[in-house]
């Protein structure tokens, strides 16, 4: 009996905090799809109804966050995907099924997504290398209010997203996920917020092990092969820091400890809010060699909720900025869903700018600071 009573003073309560004293739902209007979204304290439809997002990568995240914006509302998703489905992919990736095997990732996601999910958003597609066709990237983020990035290029992939994000002040919403685990992050993109830099380091996208490069007599082979490097602009990198460094044929030591490190730090300068926009192709960062999916497995379960966990961070994002006080705002949240694992948990790291450290945040700064003057 005192069970019963818990209970429902439980429930009570938790009604009482999501309906106001007294206020009774707007009259509903027959046919709009979005009443339910419409009557929920604290959310804001017509904030969302003004949103442009980027979807980069439609893969086993993506798909995901692109089925979750168009039921949203938002008014226009831009999907950028260069890849093709693979049988692999359909246990988790859920706008595609078996007969779509071999055909591109975006047709068909839009192609689903048009035909299943859409509500009243513009939909638009491109099948493109992000890192090749980069002022695709740029023309597109222009349109934009947020950028969903799930390509798994690595950690100078994310930072050059990350500064372009940072020159446009849009929002940056990223997520990974690997077994039964997820993270997120979001940074708002404005010039005194933190962003992915304040938190993150490039440098082991850099680091290769001598061995690696003891039977590598050509550099531009080298980091073709090991560093997936390519395009124009990689071979007047290798000149430019080879002469400075005055080596004409450096040795696999000087390679990783000479070459290496002054490459970073010219790519890097590449990379800053102030010229992120100008390049055609940023075929000169380095690609990530070891990426887990195929190690750590993947599945349903981590990609749908993890890709509703991304999308509800923004979403909270966007109700905040007109109620509560931003500085409240984690940038960072970590979940395991294994219950065997001690439970569901979270954990937050607040936005904390760290300007000694991040080049990008303090390059946004400057360029804020000139526009003003
Ligand atoms: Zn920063």
């Amino acid at each position: 009996m005192s069970d019963e009573v818990e209970v429902n003073a439980t429930r009570k309560h938790s009604l009482n905090s999501v309906i106001s004293d007294g206020e009774q739902p707007p009259v509903e209007i027959h046919g709009d799809v979005f009443d339910r979204q419409r009557v929920m304290k604290n959310f804001d439809q017509t904030l969302i109804e003004q949103q442009h997002a980027f979807v980069l990568g439609v893969g086993g995240i993506g798909s995901s966050i692109a089925m979750s914006l168009v039921r949203l509302g938002v008014d226009t998703i831009y999907l950028l995907d260069r890849d093709i489905i693979d049988a692999s992919n359909l246990n988790r990736q859920i706008l595609f099924s078996r007969l779509d095997v071999g055909q591109s990732k975006v047709e068909v996601a839009a192609k689903h997504l048009k035909e299943m999910h859409n509500l009243r958003t513009n939909i638009y597609y491109y099948h493109l290398d992000a890192v090749l066709n980069w002022s695709s990237v740029v023309d597109i983020a222009k349109k934009c209010t947020v950028i969903f990035n799930n390509i798994d290029y690595g950690a100078v992939f994310d930072h050059a997203v990350n500064s372009l994000c940072k020159s446009l002040s849009i929002s940056y919403v990223a997520g990974s996920t690997y077994a039964n685990n997820i993270e997120i992050n979001l940074f708002s993109g404005l010039s005194n917020d933190s962003c992915w830099a304040c938190h993150n380091s490039t440098n082991d996208s850099f680091k290769f092990s001598v061995k690696d490069l003891e039977n590598t007599n050509d550099i531009q082979l080298f980091l073709r092969d090991m560093c997936f490097i390519s395009g124009e602009q990689s071979q007047l990198f290798i000149n430019e820091v080879l002469n400075e460094l005055n080596l004409n044929q450096p040795s696999p030591s000087q390679l990783s400890t000479l070459f290496m490190p002054l490459y970073q730090k010219k790519v890097l300068r590449f990379l800053l809010p102030e010229s992120i926009q100008k390049h055609q192709s940023i075929g000169f960062i380095p690609k990530d060699r070891t990426f887990p999916t195929r190690t750590v497995g993947s599945w349903i379960g981590v990609c749908v909720s993890g890709a509703c966990l991304i999308v509800n961070t923004w979403v909270q994002y966007l109700m905040k900025k007109m109620n509560l006080n931003e500085s409240t705002f984690h940038n960072w949240s970590q979940f395991n869903l294994s219950m065997f694992d001690g439970g569901y948990y979270t954990v937050g790291f607040p936005n904390e700018q760290n300007l000694r450290d991040c080049s990008i945040c303090s390059n946004a700064k400057q360029i804020a600071e000139k526009t003003i003057k």
